[in-house]
């Protein structure tokens, strides 16, 4: 049987196919994937040639994820995810004209986003007006006099919305925001609302910066790590590089994490072969397999523990802190039920876990959407960073905090100005660099965008990158909403659902790649990025474009600029001549950029500074590192009830579906699947294969998705886990973390309800 749920992977029994977890990451079965993939996407000759410049330093950044570049590169130095994000971009440019005349947006839609992307790159401009059914061809000057004149007739420029997705270049965003705040509007929301938003917004109020605060280096000398929320081994698998070096350094490694992630079991490094060194190493010494949304829980018995215990760093607490009483007392209410009902964990194990913090010398703690994406998001990395200031594990070597980002640049776009709430002290600085007045009033991030279209607010959005209606939450809704715009445009690579969710008009810019050369009038042009550690460096794309139609980001923005306000005082035409002249506005605009364009060309570019790191030191309010009191979440559920979170397989990049084989935890061949617990399916009657539907709850609202297979995982009792962006149509709009607003993709609550099980009706 076989049925395409909106254009959803396919519920087709057979295709998919289980086996047991692997219980190592990487190794050969990693290079065999990576040259798999890009033979197929790049031929043999042109594999070898690309893959041996990504992260080089004459090469280009991976537009994967942002794991940072050790500073003695390898000659392959890139993981099995970084080859196919890399493979996926250079493929051949096979979406032109003639596949638009051959396909309308409705056949389209019916297709897989793993069938969309692996169309091939987009060629050339396209343009669909409202009761059409194909996109045709436009020129770049008439997609622009389109754009244009559309937002020269909003009544207001807060009619319109501004999204990036975390791959553009510092120099795009830069522009880009530029150009928005100069338009009139602080309406730039990004995928960071999606994401890290929470970290900002913990990290902001208790050490004044909203990034990490650790180096590479640093791993070396941590001896305790704790990976909570993360699974690198997918997401950032050069990290368990890192993580390796740590364990053979000694460190204890703690994974606190629901799901016993391959990547954090064992790891074998493709390169030591070559090194005749064919054994794997196990990283973590504990996993800690914690329910969903327990978290907090979890660190208040933690900090509690080494408080009762006295293994304070008494002296830090007294220099650089601010709030440690008032904490201390706020945790005196902590029962051990709850904590263990909370958790799903044994008293002993949490004792053991808190020893060993209480113990350490130096401790790094790595997080990323397990702790970000639920309610109390912004709570639970606070709880984290009272652990570390309990201990001093701040500001000195082999300790601190790492929020790793899933998105190359994405770091970088907020620290030149992708961010609709920018601080009045960063807007002032841009007034005076751009000579220009900009806009106060805080605009919408990516909730309260969608809201507002949904609310017939909004008529023009303009997406730099990304797949805007498959990274957002809600499917439905958010769709809907989109198609209340009277134009949506989309710079892309490939080809994507978002471009098949019709506003009146709606228009494709296709961009050049990170892989491939940017000329501009004064020559090729180098961009830079920032990665999770706060390095910019720079990224030389240096494959020949997929097509002679493709622009790069910074001239798209420029054009957009000069189309739109041809009387700005800043020309934008002139800036992306030669983007130095970018970079040299950035210094001028942004703080920490001074002499940008000698210090990014130093080798490694340059660290951008970051006062707890550097000298221990906290620019917040009171200039200390401050204590925050959060009382814990409700966990509770109804008997009939689960907690689902979303997950990315092995063999995809956030939106981006390069395979179905999620071939770490044994699933192949199928997407639409939901993991459960084997007593979890008993008590259902379920039986593996089983097709049921999931509705999710929030509030009074409830969105019903059907045709999805369970399958019997090793996951906490009561919770459940599907691959996003297919489950995004489970998560309510509503649903959001206090404070950041980010979508709760970790937390719905929902219902199961089997087509062929007697649970739940009987
Ligand atoms: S770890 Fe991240 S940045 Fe590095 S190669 Fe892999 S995907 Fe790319």
């Amino acid at each position: 049987m076989v049925d395409n749920t909106n254009g959803q992977t396919p519920v087709d029994h057979n295709s998919l196919r289980l086996s047991k977890p692997k219980s190592t990451a990487a190794g050969i079965p990693a290079v065999v994937s990576s040259g798999l993939h890009s033979m197929k996407k790049m031929g043999p000759i042109k594999t070898i040639k690309t893959l041996k410049m990504v992260n080089q330093k004459a090469g280009f950044d991976c537009p994967g994820c942002a794991w940072p570049d050790p500073e003695h590169r390898s000659a392959f130095e890139f993981c099995e995810n970084g080859a196919k994000a890399v493979a996926d971009e250079a493929m051949r440019a096979n979406v032109d004209r003639s596949f638009f005349a051959k396909y309308s947006v409705e056949e389209l839609s019916k297709k897989s986003d793993y069938w969309l992307n692996s169309q091939g790159r987009i060629a050339e401009p396209m343009y669909l007006k409202k009761g059409e059914t194909n996109y045709q061809p436009i020129s770049w000057s008439d997609a622009f006099s389109l754009m244009s004149s559309k937002l020269n007739s909003l009544d207001s420029p807060n009619r319109a919305v501004f999204y990036t997705s975390g791959r553009t270049s510092n120099e795009a965003a830069f522009l880009y925001q530029a150009f928005v705040r100069m338009f009139g509007t602080n309406n730039l929301p990004d995928c960071s609302n999606m994401c890290h938003e929470s970290s900002g917004k913990a990290l902001i109020p208790t050490i004044g910066i909203g990034k990490g605060t650790v180096t590479l280096e640093d791993f070396n000398h941590a001896d305790t790590i704790l990976v909570i929320g993360q699974n690198p081994g997918t997401n950032h698998p050069r990290m368990l590089t890192a993580l390796r070096d740590a364990k053979l350094n000694g460190s204890t490694i703690i994974h606190i994490n629901p799901l016993p992630e391959t990547g954090l079991v064992r790891f074998k490094h493709p390169q030591d072969y070559i090194k005749l060194n064919f054994k794997s190493t196990r990283l973590a010494d504990i996993h800690v397999p914690i329910r969903i949304g327990g978290d907090a829980a979890l660190f208040q018995a933690i900090n509690n523990i080494i408080i009762n215990k006295k293994k304070l760093n008494q002296h830090f607490i007294d220099e650089n802190t601010s709030g440690f009483s008032e904490y201390v007392k706020s945790l005196e209410s902590i029962e051990w039920q709850r904590t263990c009902r909370d958790t799903g964990l044994d008293r002993e194990l949490i004792e053991k876990i808190a020893d060993i913090c209480a113990n350490s010398k130096s401790i790094i703690s790595c997080w990323a959407m397990g702790l970000t994406q639920h309610k109390n998001g912004v709570a639970v990395i606070q709880e984290v960073v009272n652990l570390h200031l309990l201990g001093g594990h701040i500001g000195r070597t082999g300790a601190g905090l790492c929020p790793v980002r899933g998105h190359s640049n994405v770091q970088g776009n907020r620290t030149v100005g992708i961010w609709e709430a920018p601080s009045d002290s960063f807007t002032e600085k841009m007034e005076l660099g751009l000579k220009h007045t900009m806009p106060r009033k805080h605009g919408l991030d990516v909730v309260n965008a969608i809201r507002a279209m949904e609310n017939n607010q909004v008529d023009f959005l303009f997406c730099l990158g990304g797949n805007f209606i498959s990274a957002t939450p809600d499917t439905i809704r958010t769709s809907n909403a989109v198609s209340n715009l009277s134009m949506s445009v989309h710079v892309s690579t490939k080809l994507n659902r978002s471009h098949l969710v019709q506003s009146s008009e709606m228009i494709i810019l296709p961009c050049l790649g990170r892989t491939e050369i940017d000329v501009q009038a004064s020559g090729p042009q180098f961009v830079t990025v920032e990665n999770s550690m706060g390095i910019v460096h720079t990224s030389q794309g240096q494959l020949s474009p997929a097509s002679n139609k493709l622009k790069s980001e910074s001239w798209i923005v420029a054009e957009l600029a000069a189309n739109t306000m041809p009387d700005l005082p800043i020309d934008f035409r002139k800036l992306v001549q030669n983007y130095d002249d970018i970079r040299a506005l950035i210094a001028d605009c942004v703080s920490g950029f001074e002499n940008y364009n000698q210090k990014v060309r130093q080798d490694n570019g340059f660290y951008l500074p970051n006062p707890p790191r550097d000298d221990c030191k906290f620019e917040t309010h009171n200039q200390l590192a401050n204590f925050s009191i959060n009382s814990l979440p409700n966990v509770d559920i109804e008997d009939n009830q689960f907690v689902m979170m979303t997950i990315r397989s092995h063999d995809q990049y956030n939106t981006t579906i390069y395979g179905l084989d999620d071939r770490y935890r044994g699933i192949k061949g199928n997407r639409r699947v939901v993991l459960m617990n084997p007593d979890d399916m008993l008590e259902l009657k379920l039986k593996t294969r089983d097709v049921v539907d999931i509705t999710s709850h929030h509030n009074d609202s409830a969105i019903e998705s059907k045709h999805w297979i369970v399958i019997p995982y090793k996951i906490p009792k009561r919770n459940v886990a599907a691959y996003f962006p297919e489950a995004n149509e489970l998560v309510p709009l509503d649903s959001t973390a206090d404070i950041s607003n980010t979508p709760t993709s970790k937390w719905i609550i929902c219902t199961i309800s089997g087509q062929n099980s007697t649970s739940e009706e009987e």
